[in-house]
């Protein structure tokens, strides 16, 4: 017993998934042929997609956000937990790799409620503030290039409503922005943006251990 949180062995990890772990065929399938592309590791686990379509599910979330689609995980499993009406924003820079989102939206039934934007997700984000998205997001997940992450975050924010929800991916990066030997830029810039959320009074906050990192901020 332990007051921290379980180091997770594998035999632990495979029972978490063997108890846990509802993943809908389409699903399973995309992270099958993602696992063969390169840059599979930017896909996010199928326990981490699950707990998102649960917090989408919670707040009764209809409009979501996604900086950093790839080939389409999260935004499906939070597409799937949507009502009828709920909708996905996707923003990302690649062609190649969205194109199997697409397939994934299809082959899942919700590509009527996913818009892909592609385009450099700073500018897709001034945007959509100029064209009058402020405070209308309910959930929102940053899952893109680290060095961009704070700007994201400030942008991201005020497209939020009041109570809406940011998930930000990869904030332990492999545990390197506790070596304080690390000062890749990656690693330098998930540092900026952990530190800049943790004194953020703006929000309510929480670091999950889940993935490689998984911070929560609700937006006051
Ligand atoms: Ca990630």
């Amino acid at each position: 017993m332990s007051a921290r949180t379980l180091n997770l062995t594998d035999d632990v990890y495979e029972y978490l998934l063997a108890h846990s772990l509802r993943e809908p065929a389409t699903l399973q399938e995309l992270r099958e042929l993602t696992r063969t592309l390169p840059g599979a590791g930017m896909q996010i686990s199928p326990e981490q997609g699950q707990f998102m379509a649960l917090l989408v599910r919670l707040m009764g979330a209809r409009q979501c956000l996604e900086v950093g689609t790839f080939t389409g995980y999260s935004s499906t499993a939070v597409a799937l937990a949507l009502p009828d009406d709920g909708h996905v924003t996707c923003l990302d820079v690649s062609e190649e790799y969205t194109r199997h989102a697409r397939e994934a939206w299809r082959a899942a039934g919700v590509e009527d409620k996913i818009t892909l934007r592609l385009a450099p997700a700073r500018e897709t984000l001034e945007d959509m503030l100029a064209e009058g998205w402020a405070g209308e997001f309910d959930f929102a997940f940053i899952d893109a290039d680290k060095q961009n992450y704070p700007h994201y975050y400030e942008t991201v924010l005020e497209l939020l409503r009041p109570g809406g929800l940011i998930a930000v991916d990869n904030t332990l990066w492999g545990g390197d922005v506790a070596d304080p030997g690390n000062h890749e830029a990656d690693t330098d810039a998930i540092r900026a943006f952990n530190d800049r959320v943790h004194g953020d009074d703006r929000v309510d906050l929480s670091l999950l251990p889940v993935g490689d990192g998984l911070t929560l901020a609700r937006k006051r």
